[in-house]
């Protein structure tokens, strides 16, 4: 399907934010900046629009979305909130933390949106171009990161179109992502514990550990593929080396010069990209301490350096 539309380019005024609510309530897809990566958006409560979001990915149908909305009010028509989930939403909401909570089942959503699961997930982003999208079109908006699905995710308009021009119909230009990571998941289980299923930019105590294995469908060992080698923890580095560095090793791209664990979250993707382009054959991946949001940054950078096979690519 590649050429089926021709993407437009957005600017984050409101011509273009009003333009992009038109196109979401008419069940189109469009690109909208997130404070963590560009998300694909489309109305959730819409079977057809739903549908184009994982056909534009060619992401498994198994894979579930999280939905986007403009207030707690809002979510709380799609999923039950215990008190642990409500003090979880009013601590971190709007931010970059979706919870996973049980669904509720006359809510009216695509029934693809939550792959067939009796739970659903929820965020309310604190972007400012995605706030005025969902209070414009007044609609909860399914949004996936916008990035064909298994391979790098997007922080600028550009890898939004790297990957899906012509397959969507418009992105809004928002720059570049602040934090420049998916959301941390976490499920609030009906017992109260909380399980974080995918580290992100909000860190917090699970009740449980976050282990390794797939806890939450999507949730794959190979992702944000480069389409080339990856190699971890490198301390030597070869002339044909695309090397990704992190304070004193500086690299071809480096993630942050001073060390900063914040400023390596946000440069990963945009890093990758970058990586993937070279002419060099291979990416080598200075060592990211594994602490605070580094845990984050090398749960990603694990799964881009897990080549992919058959049948797991998630998105
Ligand atoms: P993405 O929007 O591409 O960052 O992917 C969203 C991720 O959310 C998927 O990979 C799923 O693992 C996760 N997710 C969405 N809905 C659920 C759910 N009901 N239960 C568990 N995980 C979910
Ligand atoms: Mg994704």
């Amino acid at each position: 399907m590649r050429g089926k539309y021709v993407t437009e380019t957005l600017r984050v005024e409101e011509s273009g934010i009003a333009r992009a609510a038109e196109t979401l309530r008419a069940g189109g897809l469009v690109a909208v900046p997130t404070e963590t990566v560009y998300g694909l958006a489309a109305r959730a409560d819409s079977e057809a629009a739903v549908a184009d979001i994982y056909a534009a990915k060619g992401r498994p149908s198994f894979n579930p979305l999280i939905v986007h909305v403009a207030s707690l009010d809002a979510a709380r028509e799609f999923a039950d909130f215990s008190p642990q989930a409500e003090a979880l939403a009013q601590a971190y909401w709007p931010g970059p933390l979706t919870l996973v909570l049980p669904r509720k089942s006359e809510a009216g959503l695509a029934a693809a949106v939550t792959a067939g699961l009796d739970t659903i997930a929820l965020r309310m982003p604190a972007h400012p171009v995605m706030r005025r999208v969902l209070e414009e079109t007044r609609l909860p908006l399914a949004a996936p990161s916008a990035n064909r699905s298994g391979y790098i995710s997007p922080t600028s308009a550009a890898h939004v179109l790297a990957s899906l021009d012509g397959r969507i119909q418009a992105v809004l230009d928002g720059g570049e992502c602040e934090r420049g990571l998916e959301s941390t998941i976490a499920a609030v289980r009906g017992d109260g514990t909380v399980e974080i299923l995918r580290p992100g930019p909000v860190e917090l105590d699970a009740g449980t550990g976050a282990g390794g294995g797939i806890e939450a469908p999507g949730q794959l060992a190979s992702h944000y593929a480069p389409g080339k080698p990856v190699r971890l923890m490198a301390t030597q580095v070869a002339p044909d080396d695309f090397v990704i560095g992190f304070g004193d090793i500086a690299g071809d791209c480096s993630l942050s010069e001073s060390g900063d664990l914040a400023e390596a979250a946000a440069r990963l993707y945009a890093c990758l990209h970058l990586g993937a382009r070279s002419p060099k054959p291979r990416i080598a991946v200075a060592p990211i301490p594994a602490e605070g949001i580094g845990i984050a940054i090398n749960d990603r950078l694990q799964r881009a350096a897990t080549p992919p096979d058959q049948s797991s690519s998630g998105s």
